[in-house]
Formats: C-alpha cells, sequence, structure tokens
C-alpha cells in the first residue's frame, strides 16, 4: 500500500477516536449538571413542604390567639348577665354567647384540621428529606465517577494528539492541509474505505457507486485517489474471507 495512503488512514483512525472522545468530553459536564438539578430539586421540595408546616404553624398560633379572644368575649357576656334589667335583654346576651360558644367550636376544628394537616406534613418531610438524603449519595457517587472519566478521557485524548501530531509531520504539508481542510468539511471522515455491498463498490464515506475504473485504479493503490463524487481519500481493503 502506499505509504502516504497508509499514513492518512491511520491518521483517520486517530482523529475518529479523537473526535469521539472529545464528543464525550462535552457531553460530560452536561451529566454532571443535570445530577446537580435532580439534587436542587429533592432540595426544593424539602423547602416547600416545611414552608407549608411553617404557615400551617403560623395558623395554629393564630387561631389560638382567636380563642383566647373569644374566650374573654365569652367572660364579659356572661358577666352581663347578671347586669341586664330585661327578659330580652338577657334573651340577647344568651343569644350572644351562642354564638361565642359556635364560634370557639369552629376555631378548635380549625385548629384540629390543621394539626392533621401538620402531623401529614412531618410525614411528607421526613419521606422527602430521605429523598434528599439518597439523591446525594447517589449524586456524589455519579459525580465522582463522571470526574474519574472526565480525566481518563482527557488524558487520552492529550495522549492521542501527541501521537498524532507526530504522524501528521509524516506527511507533506499540502497533503495534510487537504486531509485537514476534508476533516472539517466532510464531517471529520476524510479517508474513507470503498466497501462491497450487494456486488457494488461504494465509498463509505459518501455511499456513492465507484466507477468499475476507479475501482480497480483503487484497488490498485499504487497513488492516492479519492472518491469522484465527495472528494475523501479512497482506500479499499482485501476481504480476509476470500
Ligand atoms: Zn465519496
Amino acid at each position: 500500500m502506499d505509504q502516504q495512503l497508509e499514513t492518512l488512514i491511520d491518521l483517520q483512525t486517530l482523529d475518529s477516536r479523537i473526535a469521539g472522545l472529545e464528543g464525550e468530553l462535552a457531553r460530560l459536564p452536561g451529566q454532571i449538571e443535570a445530577i446537580r438539578a435532580a439534587v436542587a430539586e429533592a432540595q426544593k421540595s424539602v423547602e416547600t413542604l416545611k414552608g407549608k408546616s411553617d404557615a400551617a404553624r403560623k395558623d395554629i398560633r393564630a387561631k389560638e390567639k382567636d380563642l383566647e379572644v373569644s374566650a374573654v368575649k365569652r367572660q364579659k357576656s356572661e358577666g352581663r348577665l347578671y347586669e341586664v334589667k330585661t327578659n330580652k335583654e338577657y334573651s340577647l346576651v344568651l343569644g350572644e354567647i351562642e354564638e361565642i360558644k359556635q364560634e370557639k367550636s369552629r376555631i378548635e376544628e380549625e385548629i384540629l384540621a390543621l394539626m392533621e394537616t401538620q402531623e401529614r406534613l412531618a410525614g411528607e418531610i421526613r419521606q422527602a428529606e430521605a429523598e434528599l438524603k439518597s439523591r446525594e449519595a447517589q449524586g456524589q457517587q455519579e459525580e465522582s465517577a463522571i470526574r474519574q472519566r472526565l480525566a481518563a478521557v482527557e488524558a487520552e485524548v492529550e495522549g492521542l494528539r501527541g501521537e498524532r501530531g507526530s504522524l501528521a509531520r509524516e506527511l507533506p504539508r499540502d497533503l495534510l492541509a487537504e486531509y485537514e481542510k476534508f476533516l472539517r468539511h466532510r464531517g471529520g471522515l476524510a479517508v474513507a474505505q470503498v466497501l462491497s455491498v450487494e456486488g457494488a463498490a461504494i465509498c463509505s464515506g459518501c455511499r456513492m457507486t465507484l466507477t468499475p475504473q476507479r475501482l480497480q485504479e483503487v484497488k490498485q493503490q499504487s497513488a492516492l485517489l479519492t472518491c469522484e463524487s465527495c472528494g475523501r481519500f479512497l482506500y479499499w481493503l482485501p476481504d480476509p474471507h476470500q
């Protein structure tokens, strides 16, 4: 095989691996973000529930004050029972007292309902806190695994770039420039294998069928040849089964 073609194939292999790893490097921080967002969401659930519980506690306190006010009102009204002069006034005050009693039992019912709410919220808070704790622990584990992967991929990319640098120096400058131009403009693939698909020889880069003439030339591999359709450098690997 043509030495330059062989170098180009090796270069393409390295560049494809580098591109794959760079893609992974670009995705990994997003995974860390997603883990942190899940923990933040669990944190927010806890805070929301605690806010509701606080509001219920304040409501209970306010209603307990209402009960005190109601008790004072009742005491006053009961005192007035001894001061009124007429039966009409007496039944009026009795009516007031009855209203105050009803108000008291209404407030007591409301307090009871709020206490039930608080109890339910306390259970939900415990559950949400447990969920938060497990998400934090899981998140820490996952994040540290991702950071390890990041470091490993960064090291691997660095190694491959070094390898690529020395390989690239083996090529004439203009050939390397052409290769890199195709790499940029042809989706990261500048060197394409010719594949045999259902009896036809196609360029694996653009899927166009090669002319028999071009296929023969590529099979000889005595010179650098490009795809007549996409311009990528072509190479042929003999079928190992034949
Ligand atoms: Zn092509």
